[in-house]
């Protein structure tokens, strides 16, 4: 499995599954939530409704998938980050359950290629350091690196890329 960041728009961005930091309703938000819905149309509206009416809404730290609709994705999968609220261990494990049940829907599904934002760090309030180390560890870690090829870090800004850039980097001389 090959890891890369890139800085982008995560809407812009060519995989087989594009992850969205969703909120438990499912029915759409501001921030990355808004961009996917906006760009990837009501397809993905309708989609995360039917699974509201089947499973009601989506705890924290879980995952659900659906249609990409108009983004250039086979799939987008919606993961309900933690709110920080102060942090704590708690939070850290849900963060970090967030992206190990967001790779096994992608193993179910067949995705080769994933696209993650830096989940629960813009109105959740994650700082962005705290949960860039959580999603590249959980991410490095995780059980099963056959079946997903490349997975991408998309950082929506400036200070996102230096960040994972420099935890590779301290990663790649074992500094973490
Ligand atoms: P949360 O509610 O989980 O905090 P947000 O959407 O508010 O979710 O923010 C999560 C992260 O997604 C933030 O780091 C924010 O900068 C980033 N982000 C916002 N829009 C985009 C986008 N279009 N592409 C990639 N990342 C984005």
């Amino acid at each position: 499995m090959k890891i890369r960041v890139i800085q982008s728009d995560i809407t812009a961005i060519k995989v087989d599954a594009i992850v969205n930091a969703a909120n438990s309703s499912l029915l759409g938000g501001s921030g990355v939530d808004g961009a996917i819905h906006r760009k990837g149309g009501s397809e993905i509206l309708k989609a995360c409704q039917e699974i509201r009416n089947k499973q009601g809404k989506c705890n924290v730290g879980e995952a659900v998938i659906t249609t990409a609709g108009n983004l250039d994705a086979r799939y987008v999968i919606h993961t309900v980050g933690p709110v920080w609220n102060h942090g704590g261990i708690e939070k850290e494990k849900l963060l970090s359950e967030c992206y190990n049940n967001t790779m096994d829907l992608a193993i179910e599904n067949n995705v080769k290629s994933i696209a993650f934002p830096n989940i629960s760090t813009g109105i959740y309030k994650f700082p962005k350091e705290i949960a860039a180390q959580i999603a590249i560890q959980t991410i490095k870690s995780f059980k099963n690196q056959e079946i997903v090829k490349e997975v991408i870090f998309v950082c929506f800004d400036t200070e996102n890329f230096e960040l994972y850039n420099r935890l590779f980097k301290n990663e790649n001389n074992n500094v973490i």
